[in-house]
């Protein structure tokens, strides 16, 4: 499995996508932890099964999609 250089962030009340740094052997952001977004945020990360519920930051989403060189998503592509 590839290593991406991202992980997905619930923060702020949304799903975020940041870049930063894990602590070793983590998947995840710990609770509490400010993290700095592709969205230009910086965020406390959250934990639980309910923030990963949060509604999809489109900002990140959009970046995350460039960085694997992945097609944008259709069905929230108002603006583009
Ligand atoms: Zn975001």
């Amino acid at each position: 499995m590839s290593q991406i250089p991202f992980a997905w962030v619930p923060a702020g009340g949304g799903r975020h996508v940041s870049e930063d740094r894990r602590p070793s052997g983590r998947t995840q952001f710990p609770e509490g932890q400010v993290v700095s977004t592709l969205c230009g945020q910086a965020l406390e990360a959250r934990e639980g099964e309910l923030a990963w519920l949060w509604w999809t930051c489109p900002e990140c989403d959009t970046r995350a999609r460039e960085i694997v060189g992945a097609p944008p998503r259709r069905d929230t592509e108002s603006q583009a």
